[in-house]
């Protein structure tokens, strides 16, 4: 094992200690993305997260394991889809959670001193450790028993589990899916959020899809771009491969958001768009895989849409003519200038467009999708009769 480094750090590579680890080895990026095992491993991180939500089997040696988080960052960065972003570090999220879940009990056990980790020290390592205290005898984690999550499933009832400022539950709340994480449906007092010690570390877990996601994706030198050249286009072709990309493609206007739905409405029934909102609209509508002559044709029912400046600006979205590929905005966003309307349920749980409608399509069934991918072929087809 290279010196300074300890498996913890290959099990949580996002820890500011392990990438403390890093800087201190005499490992570059460039050289970490031309070793065939960091690369390897770093490849099936990305693979597995689009296959399975999950980040592979580890690899045994810590260095390799260790170097191919920041590769795998690297690389989904090269493929650059917001998509695969929100994936990628969903499953680091997820599989985080799950090595809190192993690693903690560890503890309790005295077993594998080599992965020891501590709840204190898990809070302090995302700022947390003000915003979460134990809570009051008594104590419930949810306001309601029905559909909320039991805290006597997350242990550590018996003394009231744990409280969270309610500022930082609804920021790490805000893309768990379920009834139970709405704010409604948890005992507040006095500012504080009663939570299961389960509940806790799923929160957790998204303090680290936080800090996965943060700064993707990463302007990627040349020569590290280079190195990872191959790998980069099987994430490509994992990515066409996927029912995810495909299901974006199928564009489902039934399953857009209601801000998405509404600015749609409005360019069809031939009404004028404020810049953000034509922005936010050509965005949403690029990022979930709509090519530009789509978009136009989309458009140019509306005559204030003159084919030539909208087949520009969705281009300078799309990047194609601009260093960037713009993202939709935000939900916050959206509220500032006015374009969040007719919010539902499944706003109250998601922090972004693009995340309702993956989660709507996630939540619809596979043979509505099939319905509509039919539906969308009949009318292609009659289109072209
Ligand atoms: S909360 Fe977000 S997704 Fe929902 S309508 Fe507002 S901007 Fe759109």
């Amino acid at each position: 094992m290279a010196m300074g480094l300890r498996p913890l750090h290959a099990r949580y590579p996002y820890f500011e200690s392990a990438r403390d680890a890093v800087s201190k080895t005499d490992v570059s990026l460039a050289a970490a993305a031309r070793d065939e095992a960091v690369a390897g491993r770093a490849l099936s991180r990305v693979e597995s997260a689009l296959a399975e939500n999950t980040v592979g089997e580890p690899e045994r040696r810590t260095r390799t394991e260790l170097l191919s988080y920041p590769i795998a960052r690297v690389l989904v960065s090269l493929v650059d889809q917001p998509v695969l972003i929100h994936r990628y570090a969903r499953a680091e999220a997820d599989a985080a959670c799950e090595r809190f879940v192993a690693d903690l009990d560890r503890r309790e056990l005295k077993s594998a001193p080599d992965s020891k980790l501590a709840l204190d020290d898990l809070l302090r390592e995302f700022d947390l450790d003000g915003a979460v205290r134990k809570g009051n005898e008594g104590n419930t984690a949810t306001a309601t028993r029905s559909g909320g999550s039991d805290p006597s499933t997350g242990g550590d009832s018996s003394d009231g589990g744990y409280e969270m400022a309610v500022s930082s539950y609804l920021r790490l709340a805000a893309d768990r899916r379920g009834e139970e994480w709405r704010l409604v449906n948890r005992r507040l007092e006095n500012g504080w959020v009663a939570l299961s010690r389960e509940d806790l570390l799923a929160l957790c877990g998204e303090a680290v899809r936080e800090r996965v996601a943060g700064g993707l994706p990463l302007s990627v030198p040349e020569e590290i771009g280079a190195a990872l050249d191959d790998a980069a286009e099987t994430v490509r072709e994992r990515l066409a491969e996927t029912n995810l990309i495909r299901d974006v493609d199928t564009v489902v206007p039934e399953l857009f958001p209601p801000c998405m739905q509404y600015l749609l409405d409005q360019v069809q029934e031939g009404e004028h768009l404020e810049h953000h909102s034509r922005f936010a609209i050509t965005a949403f509508l690029s990022n979930i895989g709509m090519e530009t002559d789509d978009i136009v044709d989309l458009y140019m029912v509306n005559p204030g849409f003159g084919e030539e400046i909208t087949r520009y600006q969705t281009d300078h979205i799309r990047g194609e003519i601009s260093p960037t590929e713009y993202s939709t905005p935000a939900c916050a966003t959206m509220q500032s200038y006015g374009d969040c309307v007719n919010m539902d349920d499944r706003c109250e749980r998601i922090s972004h467009p693009m995340a309702y409608y993956e989660q709507a399509l996630d939540d619809a069934d596979e043979e509505e999708l099939t319905d509509w991918r039919a539906r969308e072929s009949e009318a292609e087809a009659n289109a072209e009769d």
